[in-house]
């Protein structure tokens, strides 16, 4: 089997009729390059930058942050590199941040863009070293924990002074770099269909989202049985986002745990999502499947999917379509 999925690294995720999907890879330390080449990754999808910044004792310069990015850009050899801003609070300390770790109830706190935005600072010292990154290779830039509108035009003006800087600096740096936001609260999916207007590109943080619509802590073993990816609410809210990007003509992307899920991709892929970023070893399995299936057959799964009203019903209904493709 291994040596199948070896010999479909190279061939793209294409459906039967044609229909073309891109699988990329979540990473977080430089190490994860060669599992996503490996495995034949198109790109990155996500890149989790607060993680190398944990092996750090003190926040990264523009100088540190921009070898790393280099890194990264010229491991993936021309293939499109998603960095995401840091995303640090509730469950990702630097040991430097003296931020509340005490706060009572850390994922509704002072985490992620919020932090970037109080420290601005810190924020366009990232934004900077990312842009520049984006002169030697296609990098796009993500930015995680919106809830509002405001937040996004924010971050859009800090952008438009960053570059102004760089332009002022005589750096060379990216100046169309694509900007795209995580939706990943609640809040962002009932008003998707605005956000989508003022980005490139929406990537779906199903891990945060599923907790946040469900209110079960993603951490909590004691509630683990009620996170469930595949609960109606859960579906509503997905197929609400490709929906509202579609029509918009930007391009949707998933980087939480479910795009890796191979229960999910008939699902996903039928409901138009266009980039599923997973853990690097999940892409060959995830390539097979999308690669055994007619997108008339997936989008005809995402239809029966949705009208359904129990998680039981729609998972046994989805293991027995993915079954019957053998
Ligand atoms: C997510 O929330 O789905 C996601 C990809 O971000 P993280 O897991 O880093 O919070
Ligand atoms: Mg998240």
């Amino acid at each position: 089997v291994n040596r199948e999925l070896d010999e479909m690294r190279d061939l793209p995720a294409e459906t039967t009729d044609g229909h073309r999907v891109h699988l990329l890879a979540n990473m977080g330390l430089l190490t994860d390059i060669r599992f996503a080449q490996t495995h034949g990754a198109e790109g990155i999808g996500l890149y989790r930058t607060e993680i190398p910044f944990l092996a750090y004792h003190d926040f990264p310069t523009e100088a540190q942050q921009f070898t790393l990015y280099q890194k990264v850009v010229e491991g993936m050899g021309g293939k499109p590199v998603t960095i995401r801003t840091l995303d640090i609070g509730a469950d990702k300390y630097p040991p430097y941040v003296s931020i509340a770790r005490s706060e009572p109830n850390p994922f509704l706190g002072w985490r992620s863009i919020r932090i970037s935005l109080e420290v601005s600072e810190t924020f366009k010292m990232q934004l900077r070293a990312i842009l520049r990154a984006g002169a030697l290779g296609p990098v796009r830039l993500l930015i995680p924990m919106i809830s509002s509108l405001e937040e996004i035009l924010r971050v859009k003006a800090i952008l438009r002074e960053v570059k102004t800087e760089l332009v002022w600096r005589r750096v060379p740096f990216d100046d169309d770099m694509e900007l795209g936001i995580m939706v990943e609260v609640p809040a962002a999916v009932q008003v998707v269909h605005r956000m989508v207007e003022e980005v490139d590109f929406v990537s779906i943080g199903t891990n945060d989202l599923i907790q946040y619509l469900l209110a079960v802590d993603r951490g909590n073993l004691k509630v683990a049985s009620l996170y469930e990816p595949f609960h109606p609410a859960v579906l509503a809210a997905l197929n609400q986002v490709i929906r509202a990007a579609k029509d918009n003509g930007k391009r949707v992307a998933m980087c939480g745990e479910m795009a890796g899920d191979p229960l999910s991709t008939l699902l996903l892929m039928g409901m138009g999502l266009e980039e599923f970023s997973m853990e690097s070893l999940s892409i060959p399995v995830v390539r097979k499947l999308v690669r055994s299936v007619s997108y008339e057959r997936a989008f005809a799964i995402g239809q029966e999917a949705l009208r359904m009203d129990r998680v039981d019903e729609i998972k046994r209904y989805l293991f027995s379509e993915m079954r019957a493709l053998g």
